[in-house]
């Protein structure tokens, strides 16, 4: 039985979003008999995932506004989409993006100074330079520079993405890496008031607002 995807909140559903979500969620609604695709679901959300959605809606008897294909939690949860990510290897895990070093500022911590009012990750404080790594197998999906979180790295492990936020180096900027290899170097670029990796995980392709506890 393997674990279900939680529910991305509806804004995850829109034209442009691709993520490997999105085809478990495809391969279940084609399983319900739902399925509305003429080549099979695929990770970007498109009219046909919204058609098929729409007639999952309709199939729980839902009506109007909550049959017009836009995935809503009560719906999603009787879906029972499971999650993409495999399960780790063994051997693959590593105890910290930044080794040796532990969260100094926990995930979900309030605070005014955060820009939705709570911290959407951890941060490990450590010196500049020090190395950042992969904490999972997967691959580095994006690289760039953003006001808030400086210079970043994205890993993407099955169903999710690893932000590396503040870097003072990239070391990696894209293709797939094993656990434990170094990505990047601690910094404090962006809106840092000190060298420190903030690490936010959130479901693939998911924007600000779709954090999820960052275990890995
Ligand atoms: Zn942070």
């Amino acid at each position: 039985m393997p674990a279900l995807a939680p529910f991305p909140g509806a804004a995850f559903f829109h034209k442009g979003q691709r993520s490997p979500v999105i085809t478990a969620m495809g391969k279940r609604l084609v399983a319900e008999g739902c399925g509305k695709y003429r080549t099979g679901p695929g990770p970007e959300w498109t009219d046909a995932d919204q058609q098929s959605y729409a007639a999952w809606q309709r199939k729980l008897e839902f009506e109007g506004a909550d049959a017009n294909g836009i995935p809503g939690k009560a719906s999603w949860d009787r879906l029972r989409v499971p999650t993409a990510t495999p399960a780790p290897a063994p051997g693959a895990r590593v105890a910290s993006p930044v080794p040796g070093h532990r969260v100094t500022t926990p995930y979900r911590k309030k605070g005014s100074h955060w820009v939705l009012g709570y911290h959407t990750g951890a941060d490990y404080a450590a010196r500049h330079g020090t190395p950042c790594v992969a904490v999972r197998d997967g691959s580095v999906v994006r690289s760039g520079h953003d006001t808030s979180f400086g210079d970043f790295l994205v890993l993407r492990v099955g169903g999710f993405d690893f932000w590396y936020c503040h870097l003072s180096e990239q070391t990696v900027k894209g293709g797939p890496v094993k656990a434990g290899r170094k990505i990047g170097e601690v910094g404090s670029s962006g809106k840092a008031t000190g060298p420190h990796l903030h690490f936010e995980k959130r479901p693939a392709g998911g924007g600000l607002r779709s954090n999820v506890a960052p275990d890995w």
